[in-house]
């Protein structure tokens, strides 16, 4: 069973209607490397008996153990969410973790694409903040497609999460969640970055119905991409897939 770990609030600050920043300070150094996510446990019980548990990705980089940062998007109806926007300063949150495999490969070298949709931009931020993925910076590309500048973090706080040595960040819109045109969109917009011939290696982390169809688009292109390359936020793949 998963080790209980606690951390205070330190401070929250709202980026949008619907988009919580959390400041936090785990009481022990956590030992993540960026782009891994802990979970959340709002101690809400469901009738059911199942507890509520949700994963958050770091968004902050693994240099700083003990103090990192969270950004949560408030879904309609969602317990777990709901529970991270009523969190205040000096509260004290239960999580397990470091968990998952989303991070820098050793030995890896030269273009590296990293693709997020939607709230998949804190994994895809952390992993770029990740002190293991430096050397690979100056030849990696970030591309984040979301519906609408609207959408979760503010185009300017992403930018300035970016590290400076990161090669080139784009962010476009694509139609929205579960729209039939989101994933040849996200498609066209993948073809073109591939279209340069270069890419060593890709990551992509967000909504996992575009995840799906663009890892056997890069695994087609000859792009070293495992599952493990491949964090999905909602619309899970199924496991035989
Ligand atoms: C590895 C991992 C890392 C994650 N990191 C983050 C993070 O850093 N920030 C963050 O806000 N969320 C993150 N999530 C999503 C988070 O775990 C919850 O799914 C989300 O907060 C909704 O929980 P809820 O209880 O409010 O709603 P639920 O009742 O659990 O969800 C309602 C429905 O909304 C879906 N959903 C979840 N997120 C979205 C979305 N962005 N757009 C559309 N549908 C969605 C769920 O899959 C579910 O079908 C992550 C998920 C995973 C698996």
């Amino acid at each position: 069973m998963a080790v209980a770990k606690m951390a205070q609030v330190v401070g929250t600050e709202r980026l949008g209607p619907d988009t919580l920043l959390l400041d936090l300070c785990a009481t022990e150094p956590l030992g993540f490397v960026g782009g891994q996510y802990l979970i959340l446990d709002s101690r809400i019980v469901l009738p059911s008996g199942k507890a509520v548990k949700r994963a958050y990705s770091f968004l902050t980089g693994d240099a700083e153990q003990r103090s990192f940062q969270l950004a949560v998007k408030r879904i309609p109806e969602g317990l777990g969410s709901a529970f991270v926007h009523g969190l205040t300063a000096g509260t004290d949150i239960l999580f397990s973790g470091p968990w998952g495999k989303f991070c820098p490969r050793e030995g890896a070298s030269g273009r590296t694409l990293i693709l997020a949709t939607d709230t998949g931009i804190t994994a895809a931020l952390g992993l770029l903040r990740a002190t293991s993925f430096a050397s690979l910076l100056p030849q990696a590309q970030l591309m984040w497609l979301r519906g609408s500048a609207e959408y979760f973090l503010p185009d300017e706080f992403v930018q300035r999460q970016v590290p400076a040595a990161c090669g080139e960040v784009r962010i476009a819109a694509i139609p929205a969640v579960g729209h039939q045109d989101r994933i040849p969109q996200a498609r066209a917009i993948l073809r073109e970055l591939l279209s340069r011939g270069d890419l060593a290696q890709a990551f992509i982390a967000g909504d996992g119905a575009v995840n799906q169809v663009l890892f056997d688009d890069l695994v087609a292109a000859g792009v070293a991409v495992d599952k493990e390359q491949v964090e999905s936020f909602f619309n899970m793949p199924k496991k035989s897939a």
